[in-house]
């Protein structure tokens, strides 16, 4: 679904500038204070825990912690949720680990920033279906695309206890942009023929299953987001397309769909010790959630979910 082009980000409204300040602060207390965190820096891990959950809680949340042990170690999904009329839900979420050796400020500071901001933003409004936030733990490796990733065992709980799920929103790696030529990469030969080579756009990813929630969502963004954006539902096995948390839902009969800026076909600081603050685009990462803060509140309210 290649979509439309526009070289420049746009302006910022007054919301906005509020917002990229959140988000700054945001991926600066993950990354830049709290830094690397996984099972090898186990305090880390917790601080970025309890930054979450305090910070759902000032929002007016009550944030609630869905544990489960890994090599004799507490470690914690932490989720909030809005209840709605329907017990449908649209669940965002982001994992806040960070990979082995880097800082993880764009993978995943920017989504967690996202996923926090935006909960702020829905805090205290009802709706017709109930919204989830999750912040996940252990997605990086040797967890990634295995049992022990915390949004796996997650997703297998909702399973279990009949969740109405409808529409999962992975936020992963969304603050990097770049207009230089030939910034954007693909994971498949032939891809860039149909999709752009400059790295100034927000990219939406899900498997074939997931299309027709890809195309919503899309279709939505594209109706708000000053953001250029394009999308793709393609097979799991391409890489990069199920390289999140939203691939725990797919595997547990949920659709579910990934927004990022495509991180290793992009950014040059990937798992990376450079993956630091400073390197984020911070205007055009704020387009990005301010467009998903109109889709999330449209899906909210979806006559049809
Ligand atoms: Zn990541």
């Amino acid at each position: 679904m290649p979509g439309k082009n526009v070289s420049k980000a746009a302006p910022l409204s007054r919301d906005e500038v509020a917002l990229r300040e959140e988000l700054r602060a945001g991926v600066q207390k993950l990354a830049g204070e709290i830094g690397e965190r996984n099972m090898w820096r186990y305090p880390q891990l917790n601080a970025a825990a309890d930054f979450i959950e305090i910070s759902l809680s000032h929002a007016g949340l009550q944030a609630r912690r869905d544990s489960y042990e890994l090599h004799g170690q507490a470690c914690h999904n932490i989720e909030a949720e809005i209840p709605g009329v329907s017990q449908k839900i649209v669940l965002v979420g982001a994992h806040y680990d960070s990979v082995f050796g880097s800082p993880g400020a764009n993978d995943n500071g920017s989504g967690v920033a996202a996923l926090l901001a935006l909960a702020r933003r829905f805090a205290g409004k009802s709706s017709q279906h109930t919204l989830r936030f999750v912040a996940f733990v252990n997605e990086e490796p040797p967890y990634f695309l295995s049992g022990q990733m915390g949004s796996f065992v997650y997703a297998s709980r909702c399973k279990g206890r009949g969740d109405r799920i409808e529409a999962m929103i992975s936020l992963e790696t969304i603050g990097y942009f770049s207009d230089a030529p030939h910034s954007q990469t693909y994971p498949a030969p032939g891809l860039g023929i149909f999709y752009p080579t400059v790295g100034n756009f927000i990219g939406f990813v899900s498997n074939v299953h997931s299309r027709a929630l890809l195309r919503r969502v899309i279709g939505l963004f594209r109706e708000h987001g000053k953001i250029p954006s394009e999308g793709a539902a393609l097979p799991a096995f391409i890489p990069g397309v199920s390289w999140s948390d939203q691939w725990s839902f797919w595997r547990n009969g949920y659709s579910g769909i990934m927004i990022t800026d495509t991180a290793p076909f992009r950014y040059p600081h990937y798992h990376s010790s450079t993956d630091t603050p400073d390197k984020l685009d911070y205007d055009r990462f704020t387009l990005v959630v301010s467009g998903m803060e109109k889709v999330i509140a449209d899906l909210a309210e979806a006559s049809k979910l």
